[in-house]
């Protein structure tokens, strides 16, 4: 099978350059959950998109947003039939893995001070050691207010960084496993070593002292403070083209802001559908979809009831019927084949970077568990118009069978009775503070996406 570059002529190809670096640039933007709503609120209201409760009655051509406690989104298009017969779905999520601060995280040892970490999400924890991370997040105050740090992105900036063992002492380290050759508890950042200066009786917890100032003085932030926040340490700096030929980008966050940035732009730039196009950005991905803003919430199906009910007259069975006439793309990151790891992989069905976007009929792992399955029939339709529009698109598994596995949010929108599909991008080191993956497959997924939305039917 030809790759994507072997069918663009130079005008697609440019097409491509640029939209990838409008995707780097969002990506720079939109490090962490908050981060990518709030950016998806800027470019959303910029194609005219207003909140739910701006709007008095919902009608077709409405662009409307709801906005979760900052964390998860969804965004609708109003389309000319009854919402009662089903939307198009575009579903992703826009949490990374990551390393969060502890809730009581700062201490002293030794003249240097550290912060207490708990990863977030499936990492292998040494890919996170001995690299400069930036601190994204909120910390809320006890008046209500709520301060947005970012400290790490500006060249002026500093980072912080988690320590590793220098090779001449790692005789002991180096015959662990490699789920312990870095530990969990072990991951504490390097935040500073200038201590305060002295006062009377005071000679212990001086450097942490001088800390605390600094937080204080630059962001208002007291010990306390740390609370209620929700600080993450990723890595720092913005996305970078990859490859002598530019065809590829390495950054943090791919999985899974590579498909939610796609799935963005695709409804922005939809126009006057027949049925309604909706996209969710959901949170909590990484850990399950749990909790108020992961896709498990009742967030999205209340959505559609305040559509439904500021439509017309709203009815539980209308609900229903419109959650079980939808048809939606879930769309996370898939395994992108490896040249240097190609053992895990079984060739004729695995995701290949540059040959499109690519499908999983089901995910889950050993004998399918814990997938979602598509039906026959509704690939069927999908086939059709993705054949019908020349998009590139590929099928495949995650890995070979029993070699391990994974999921998306795919099965809970499936459980409303809904045909849901596993649609995404092929990347490489999924889940390492940065990932790569191929420029024309993005270009391709945001083809396929608009079509979707305006096609299915
Ligand atoms: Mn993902
Ligand atoms: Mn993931």
């Amino acid at each position: 099978m030809k790759t994507i570059w072997e069918k663009y002529d130079t005008k697609k190809r440019n097409k491509v350059m640029a939209f990838s670096q409008e995707y780097k640039s969002f990506l720079d933007h939109a490090k962490t959950e908050r981060e990518a709503v709030d950016e998806t609120i800027r470019l959303a209201r910029k194609e005219g998109f207003k909140e739910f409760k701006e709007i008095k009655k919902v009608k077709a051509g409405d662009k409307i947003y709801f906005n979760n406690r900052g964390k998860s989104i969804a965004l609708f298009l109003i389309g000319k039939d009854p919402l009662e017969d089903g939307m198009n779905i575009l579903g992703a999520h826009i949490d990374s893995p990551r390393i969060d601060l502890k809730q009581n995280p700062l201490y002293e040892d030794n003249g240097l001070v550290l912060m207490d970490t708990h990863y977030y999400g499936g990492i292998k924890k040494y890919q996170w050691v001995a690299l400069p991370l930036a601190i994204h997040g909120v910390v809320c105050k006890k008046d209500g207010k709520v301060i947005k740090v970012a400290i790490g992105e500006d060249e002026k900036d500093p980072v912080v960084e988690i320590s590793d063992l220098l090779i001449h002492l790692s005789r002991d380290q180096m015959q662990k496993t490699g789920s312990k050759v870095v530990e969990g508890e072990d991951l504490n950042a390097l935040v500073g070593s200038i201590p305060a200066k002295e006062e009377k009786d005071e000679k212990d917890g001086l450097v942490k002292k001088n800390i605390l100032k600094i937080l204080k003085e630059d962001y208002d932030i007291e010990e306390e403070d740390f609370i209620s926040a929700e600080l993450e340490l990723v890595p720092a700096g913005k996305a970078r083209d990859l490859g002598l030929d530019r065809s590829l980008i390495m950054a943090y966050g791919h999985d899974d802001r590579i498909c939610a940035y796609t799935s963005l732009m695709a409804i922005l730039e939809s126009r006057e559908p027949e049925r309604t196009s909706a996209c969710i950005l959901t949170d909590k991905e990484e850990i399950g979809s749990v909790g108020a803003t992961g896709a498990q919430s009742a967030f999205f199906e209340n959505c559609v009831a305040e559509l439904l009910a500021k439509t017309d007259s709203l009815s539980e069975l209308k609900l229903r019927h419109c959650l079980e006439r939808s048809c939606m793309l879930s769309s996370d990151v898939s395994a992108g084949f490896d040249p240097n790891y190609p053992s895990v992989n079984e060739p004729k069905n695995t995701a290949y970077l540059g040959k499109g976007i690519s499908f999983n009929k089901f995910t889950g792992s050993g004998g399918k568990g814990g997938s979602s399955d598509a039906t026959p029939e509704y690939i069927a339709k999908i086939r059709k118009i993705l054949d019908q529009n020349k998009i590139v698109y590929q099928f495949s598994e995650l890995g070979r069978v029993d070699q391990g596995g994974g999921g998306t949010i795919a099965y809970i929108l499936a459980n409303k009775n809904m045909d849901v599909i596993d649609a995404g991008i092929a990347v490489q080191n999924m889940h390492a503070p940065y990932e790569v993956a191929s420029k024309g497959d993005i270009y391709e997924a945001y083809q396929a996406y608009k079509i979707f939305l305006k096609e299915m039917a």
